[in-house]
């Protein structure tokens, strides 16, 4: 008898790979068994699109309408002071599925796969890429970073630094205080709870600078307008913002 030491060690691999990574979609529980596929299938991720609808110019946030792109109400009564966001497509379905699976189970892989979504999905926006300088994260606190185990918008960013070959900065944008969850405020109560949890720590590395913010979820885009407000205090010439879906 001899040994079959190939049949042996592909056994092995595929054992080691069934230790490593869920063997079934995290979404739908087929067999995940295509080359690649990690979490969650490939015909789960196909579904994923981006929103077509028209958009708010400044904040970025989508109407439920047709039409042409066009300033919102909100923003014709006060403008943000982040002159432009756009977001992926909306937070539901897959997409929302996959970005609570990448956030909440640390499954990073489908954080490069947003990434590469957000960017095909986007990168013809030259409003959005144009002479940005340097991408930031929206920075978590470090106690919620270290129950967390990584900062989901930090992956992203890094994605997106590497795919439109723009520079990151990390540790320049800290979040200082740590401030309840959002998930259950209202638009205005998150306004609040965000105020002065931002601070700037090295005003020399965005002075003059266009930024393009990165977070994952944009809900009532208090998040944003707070890190914006406080990097155009700190004397950033513009801010910017992306992320992945809107709520
Ligand atoms: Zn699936
Ligand atoms: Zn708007």
């Amino acid at each position: 008898m001899t040994l079959d030491l190939n049949g042996w060690w592909s056994d092995f691999a595929k054992l080691a790979e069934l230790l490593f990574f869920p063997s079934f979609c995290r979404i739908c529980r087929v067999l995940l068994e295509k080359p690649g596929e990690r979490v969650v299938c490939n015909s789960c991720l196909d579904k994923i699109k981006p929103c077509s609808s028209p958009f708010c110019l400044s904040c970025g946030r989508f109407f439920n309408a047709q039409g042409t792109p066009h300033l919102c109400a909100a923003c014709i009564r006060s403008r943000p002071t982040f002159s432009y966001h756009r977001s992926f497509s909306l937070y539901q379905g897959v997409l929302k599925d996959t970005i609570l699976l990448f956030k909440y189970k640390k499954y990073k892989v489908l954080g490069k796969f947003l990434a590469g979504l957000v960017y095909q999905g986007l990168k013809k926006d030259d409003r959005l890429w144009w002479g940005v300088e340097v991408i930031i994260p929206v920075p978590l606190h470090p106690a919620r970073k270290k129950a967390r185990g990584f900062n989901q918008s930090r992956v992203l960013a890094r994605e997106l630094g590497k795919l439109a070959n723009i520079g990151i900065i990390e540790g320049v944008l800290v979040k200082s205080v740590n401030v309840p969850p959002q998930t259950t405020l209202t638009a205005r109560e998150r306004k609040k709870n965000i105020k002065g949890a931002f601070k700037v720590k090295d005003k020399a590395k965005i002075k003059d600078k266009t930024i393009l913010l990165v977070d994952d979820v944009f809900t009532t885009g208090a998040t944003i307008q707070e890190c914006s407000t406080v990097l155009i205090n700190a004397g950033a010439k513009e801010v910017r913002g992306v992320t992945g879906a809107q709520a």
